[in-house]
């Protein structure tokens, strides 16, 4: 038998969600179709991070998300925003995380954790609709110019899921100092939209979600998921994807308490 001493290529590894080395297919998960609209070779290798492999079965189940011309349109052109668009956007930046996180072995959420909300979705018979808790976050962006990078203090997070976070009944009660690989959001910027896709948090109060919308508003950013009845405008607005890709952490040290569980926050202050 000969010896592989190459790492197989795109189309020729397990499933990523379910493990089975048949029918194997490439999943492009930033749809091929956006690709083009932008003149891109979809198969390019600069493009290999959003490629990943799945099964034919979960490869077609997964090809729905991508299957939404008028959400392509609002990513391409910034237009239209409509409470349809707007939520295809939202739930497809949820499910692109989940993937991206998984093919790379780091996100939002542990690889386990990952996979069983992927397989609740994509399953055959399965039927589960969007993971709870997430947020998303958008901004149309203006291309003239780029917001100046602001020396931004970022938030800690308590992520549910996330195993340094421990809990009794549902309820931190402290963090562990073990590293994970998990980050607290998911900054994505595609043609003309950026997105800031935001793991389920623990609650720092009863506010608490006001104030990540309100921490999210302080580099440009607009919640789409979940949706308020009054739509975010999601005008040209001059974004820095490093203001937003560091907004959220779930590193303590130099970070932004304010957002951690009431519990939490006491532990920290005693501690410094
Ligand atoms: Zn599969």
């Amino acid at each position: 038998m000969a010896e592989v001493d190459q790492a197989p290529e795109n189309g020729q590894r397990p499933c990523l969600l379910c493990g089975t080395l048949d029918d194997p297919t490439v999943e492009h998960i930033v749809p091929q179709a956006l690709w083009k609209r932008f003149g891109l070779d979809p198969d390019h290798d600069d493009l290999a991070r959003f490629r990943t492999d799945l099964c034919y079965q979960h490869n077609q189940a997964t090809s729905a998300l991508h299957q939404r011309p008028q959400m392509l349109d609002l990513i391409e052109k910034g237009t239209p925003v409509t409470k349809k668009t707007l939520q295809h956007l939202g739930d497809w930046a949820i499910w692109v995380t989940l993937l991206l996180s998984l093919a790379r072995g780091s996100g939002v959420l542990g690889a386990d954790a990952s996979r069983k909300m992927l397989r609740g979705r994509f399953d055959k018979d399965s039927g589960g609709g969007t993971p709870k808790g997430f947020r998303v976050y958008a901004a149309g962006i203006d291309d003239t110019a780029e917001a100046a990078e602001t020396d931004i203090k970022p938030y800690v997070l308590a992520l549910r899921g996330d195993s340094r976070v421990l809990l009794r009944d549902d309820k931190p009660i402290g963090f562990s100092v073990q590293v994970g690989p998990i980050n607290a959001s998911e900054a994505i910027r595609l043609g003309k939209i950026a997105l800031l896709v935001l793991g389920p948090t623990h609650e720092s109060g009863d506010d608490h979600q006001a104030r990540l919308d309100k921490a999210a508003a302080q580099v440009g950013l607009e919640r789409i998921w979940p949706l308020n009845d009054a739509l975010p405008a999601l005008g040209p607005t001059q974004i820095s994807m490093a203001n937003v890709s560091r907004l959220f952490t779930v590193m303590p040290i130099g970070a932004d308490h304010s957002l951690m569980p009431k519990v939490l926050q006491e532990m920290h202050a005693r501690e410094t």
